[in-house]
């Protein structure tokens, strides 16, 4: 006969999308024993973005799932914010120690290395790439699930990972809006410049230039904002506000290779009252999507694979899987993209006012932004 412990185990999960989100909870939830698989759209892995800055509540979220080590390997430890105008005229220094209560807490990593130590090992996890999903529907004991082959495959619990634009949460929910957030942005890879040893931002007047250290060789760069003018910049004359700005900004952006660049829009899903429905559930940007500014996606990515492999440890009946788990993350992820709103709108005040708010209370404001993110993840069911 077989034991409860091992019926529970032979439960069937699907996970739709393998980006960070997807990947972390294959990860989790392997690792408990469930049988899992993940299907990605696309027919190869092609991580998007160049690099990522993931604040101290994804690192701490990473060495939870046990990858921590080895992302500090391959990536680069980031242990301060440096901002300076413009002109390179320092504005604040923040020790991040501050922020998040521990040295060494932050990390900057190229999005193709974090994607490959989330995949390593994932051999128990039937990946399937090229494969999407084009309908459900589920009852009280399970998910139908049909794939773009036409195939119809069942599942004790469907997971949708696949993004802001993401296909399960429509199916299920129906359309949800998007907030274009603002302009376009630019992110590419460069060689590290000499004494780039931390997250280091040149805050022009309406323009921002932000150098992160990826690996011992390579930094990301991730350019913001308007014309000196105002206007919104085009791919055309994205780069021209900062040929004026000191070195290494200027020479960077005199000598990259327009072919390189990486052209984004920022845009926040609005907020949803449940992740999903009963058996069917929604992760990361499919979940939550916002803007960069508190840099907090892949963070509250990692932290929904642990926690929802927190809730199915302690939970038999999976049928208000999705209920359950908006419940454990709501307040956590409505206090990021609340304090991110805020963010978004200190990009907008004038120059003149930031660059004094960031002397007098910038550091003040930092660690209160991220001091809920700061607080250990709360498990239940270790
Ligand atoms: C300009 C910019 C800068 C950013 N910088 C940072 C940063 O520094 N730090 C940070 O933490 N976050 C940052 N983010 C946010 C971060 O990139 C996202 O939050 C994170 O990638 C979300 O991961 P995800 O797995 O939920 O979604 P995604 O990364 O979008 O992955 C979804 C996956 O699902 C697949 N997929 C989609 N639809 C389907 C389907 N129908 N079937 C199968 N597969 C499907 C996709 O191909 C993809 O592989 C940034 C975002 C932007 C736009």
């Amino acid at each position: 006969m077989t034991a409860v412990g091992e019926v529970e185990r032979m439960k069937k999960i699907l996970i739709v999308g393998g980006g960070i989100a997807g990947l972390a909870a294959a990860r989790v939830l392997s690792s408990k024993g469930f049988s899992t698989t993940v299907v990605e759209k696309t027919q190869e892995w092609r991580p998007v973005g160049g690099g990522i800055y993931i604040p101290g509540n994804g690192v701490a979220a990473l060495d939870a799932i046990g990858l921590g080590e080895k992302a500090r390997l391959k990536g680069s430890v980031i242990d301060h914010r440096h901002i300076m105008s413009g002109k390179g005229k320092h504005l604040m220094r923040l020790d991040l120690e501050k922020v998040w209560g521990r040295p060494a807490p932050c990390l900057g990593i190229l999005r193709r290395d974090l994607h490959e130590i989330l995949f390593d090992g994932l051999e128990s996890v039937d990946v399937r790439l090229g494969t999407s999903i084009t309908s459900f529907s589920q009852d009280e004991q399970g998910v139908d699930v049909t794939l773009n082959s036409g195939d119809v495959e069942r599942y004790d619990l469907l997971i949708g990972a696949d993004g802001l634009n993401s296909s399960v949460r429509e199916l299920a929910m129906g359309k949800t809006p998007i907030r274009r957030v603002g302009d376009l942005c630019c992110r590419f890879v460069i060689e590290r410049p000499k004494n780039l040893n931390e997250w280091t931002l040149y805050a022009g007047k309406k323009s921002q230039f932000l150098m992160i250290p990826m690996t011992s060789s390579l930094a990301y760069v991730y350019v913001g904002g308007q014309s000196k003018e105002g206007d919104s910049l085009t791919e055309e004359n994205f780069l021209d506000p900062f040929y004026d700005f000191p070195d290494p900004v200027s020479s960077i952006c005199k000598s990259v290779d327009k072919n390189d660049l990486i052209w984004s829009s920022l845009d926040e899903l609005a907020p949803l009252d449940t992740w999903g429905n009963r058996r069917v559930v929604l992760m990361g940007d499919a979940a939550h999507a916002m803007p960069p500014f508190m840099a907090q996606g892949a963070s509250l990515a990692l932290e929904d694979a642990l926690i929802f492999g927190d809730v199915l440890s302690g939970q038999t009946d999976w049928s208000s899987a999705a209920e359950t788990f908006t419940e454990r993350r709501k307040s956590r992820v409505s206090w990021a993209i609340e304090r991110n709103r805020r963010r978004e709108k200190l990009t907008k005040i004038p120059y003149w006012v930031s660059s004094i708010g960031l002397k007098l209370v910038g550091e003040k404001t930092w660690i209160e932004d991220y001091s809920v993110l700061a607080k250990p993840l709360e498990m239940e069911n270790e």
